[in-house]
């Protein structure tokens, strides 16, 4: 829910990184993605600004693999660029912004079309639910986002301006992870390397659900387990972003 004027400022967790490393692991962030099939031609990652709350960083309209530090640029939360500077933007930028005007404790976004979460999300019947002890961030199971009740059935499904990004994030509440029926999906973390976790792992959750679910009845992590394993903390995070980052070096 968007905080009102008159909120006090939203607070932020600590910042892992000054914004001088974040601008290079945001690049890294980009390569990961690819690297994980996350990402192709399509997809972006964001982190909020570690100094202002309200602007967050994230590339000019480029696709992953092309990615550089000088590429990164600064958004105020109303999607726009903090200095207008002629480059263009990604047309779907509204999903980030609106994230972090709803959501104070969302400190990057990870948005994509990767291919396997995609039959969650026009499957009714079939939610995406928490497998393994590595997607515990799932929850209950991820919510749905379905455009047609902002849009009805005639829109090209993108999230092209802050009022619908805002109506994802409505649909998004205080979840980890929301699909876009027909479209793609959108994780958030408390940290960049949180939301490039959520993101890379609903993913391996989708391949295993669907396997498991051709071989018989699934039994799915409980409420309980689910809240019980996720949230790894740093130390998860930091292995597997290390990890990540050794996978890209070469
Ligand atoms: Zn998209």
């Amino acid at each position: 829910m968007p905080p009102n004027s008159s909120a006090p400022p939203p607070r932020q967790p600590a910042a892992l990184w000054a914004y001088d490393q974040l601008l290079d692991e945001l690049v890294a962030a980009n390569r990961i993605l690819l690297h994980h099939q996350i990402v192709d031609s399509f997809g972006h990652v964001s982190a909020r600004h570690p100094d202002r709350p309200d602007r967050f960083l994230m590339s000019g309209r480029k696709a992953p693999s092309l990615v550089e530090r000088a590429d990164i640029r600064e958004f105020g939360l109303d999607g726009e660029l903090a200095v207008p500077d002629g480059t263009p933007s990604f047309l779907e930028r509204y999903i980030h912004s609106a994230i972090y005007t709803a959501r104070p404790d969302v400190q990057s976004v990870v948005h994509s079309h990767s291919p396997g979460i995609i039959a969650f999300g026009v499957v009714p019947e079939t939610p995406l639910r928490p497998i393994c002890h590595t997607c515990g961030f799932l929850g209950g199971g991820a919510p749905v986002f379905e455009i047609r009740d902002e849009l009805g059935p005639a829109s090209n499904l993108m999230i092209t301006n802050q009022t619908l990004g805002l109506a994802l994030a409505k649909k998004l509440g205080s979840a980890s992870y929301v699909l876009m029926r027909g479209h793609g999906s959108t994780a958030v973390g408390r940290n960049l390397p949180e939301s490039v976790y959520n993101a890379i792992y609903a993913e391996t959750n989708a391949r295993i659900q669907t396997t498991a679910m051709t071989m018989g009845p699934v039994t799915f992590l409980s409420p309980e387990e689910a809240a019980a394993t996720s949230g790894g903390g740093p130390i998860v995070v930091e292995r597997t972003w290390n990890h990540w980052k050794s996978e890209i070096a070469s």
